[in-house]
């Protein structure tokens, strides 16, 4: 079992199996609502503790897709907490230990910024993972 929360700990989660995919994203979305890195968490391994009421949605304009979440209270960005799908990102930074896992792969590099170096060792893809 591995807990996770919002900075302020309104909101809590826990997930019975620690993910083993973790990857980040360079796209400006991502970077813009700290959504990256994120851990890839299977949703019948995940329960949404306590908090759902503090959780705000912001559903993006027409052209993109993805749903993002936030502590409403403290502005923690908590990925696709509230989503059906039966995979979804959470920010790595929202678990409270170390998930052991290294970053897997590193998506949309065409975007990335210069101040940002990306290590050797996982891969890497230009825009979505093909
Ligand atoms: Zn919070
Ligand atoms: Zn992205």
């Amino acid at each position: 079992m591995i807990q996770g929360s919002c900075c302020c700990g309104a909101v809590r989660f826990s997930v019975s199996t620690a993910p083993e995919l973790v990857g980040a994203c360079y796209c400006s979305r991502c970077r813009k609502v700290g959504a990256t890195p994120f851990a890839m968490v299977d949703a019948e391994s995940f329960t949404l503790e306590r908090g759902r009421e503090s959780i705000v949605e912001y559903t993006p304009e027409a052209g993109f897709k993805y749903v993002r979440c936030f502590c409403g209270r403290c502005g923690t960005s908590l990925g696709e907490i509230t989503t059906s799908e039966g995979t979804f990102p959470i920010p790595v930074d929202c678990f409270d230990e170390d998930l052991g896992v290294e970053i897997g792969f590193h998506e949309h590099v065409a975007t990335k910024p210069s101040w940002c170096t990306i290590p050797e060792g996982a891969k890497q893809f230009d825009g979505d993972p093909s």
